[in-house]
């Protein structure tokens, strides 16, 4: 993996981007904001391994929502991990209590329906759990970098694109950043 921080690594002319600090970045509060270097990662995976791309963004954060500047935003990949867990300790829970403490053959034979369902339930749990609270607009990181073009040899950024989860904090960033998105080296996406 290779890491770079903002900064060391180089930007074309012409792309620069501002994040505005008169509002938290989450829930939009414009008071008690502190701004906090949210470490956002891009990764890449190629054959035999990938690259990893970390960006320091300095975002206004309410004491709210401080943490959220560090929890990452969970993959797809990420969620199937916690799945499997789950669903190995399930199974292997239910071997035990089925074999051992009931002696029924019937949990080994429905071993996998049940397993599934068992390891449905801290999934489901953790979902809720990670839901936003009060004017909160994500529980995970609001800023992100869906886009990144990059030189092929330089690895120099020539585009970048931000995706924000409050709109009021996305309208802020086009507005201070006109210029760089009127040319396409700044741009804002979907998350
Ligand atoms: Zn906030």
């Amino acid at each position: 993996m290779i890491e770079y921080s903002l900064g060391t690594l180089p930007f074309r002319d012409g792309v620069v981007f501002l994040f505005p600090n008169h509002l938290c970045c989450n829930c939009g509060k414009t008071t008690d904001l502190t701004t906090i270097h949210q470490d956002t990662r891009r990764t890449r995976y190629m054959l035999g391994g990938g690259t990893e791309i970390t960006f320091k963004l300095p975002l206004p954060f309410c004491k709210d929502c401080a943490p959220t500047a560090t929890r990452r935003p969970k993959s797809l990949l990420n969620w199937l991990l916690i799945f499997i867990a789950a669903f190995a300790a399930s199974a292997l829970a239910l071997i035990i209590i089925g074999d051992m403490v009931l002696n029924s053959p019937l949990i080994a034979r429905y071993l996998l329906p049940f397993s599934v369902m068992l390891a449905a339930v801290p999934c489901a749990a953790m979902v809720l759990l990670m839901r936003p609270k009060g004017k909160q607009t994500s529980y995970f990181q609001p800023v992100r970098i869906p886009r990144l073009k990059q030189e092929f040899v330089s690895g120099a950024v020539t585009a970048i694109g931000f995706g924000f989860s409050n709109l009021a904090y996305a309208k802020a960033f086009a507005l201070v950043n006109r210029e760089a998105i009127a040319k396409k080296l700044v741009t804002l996406e979907g998350i």
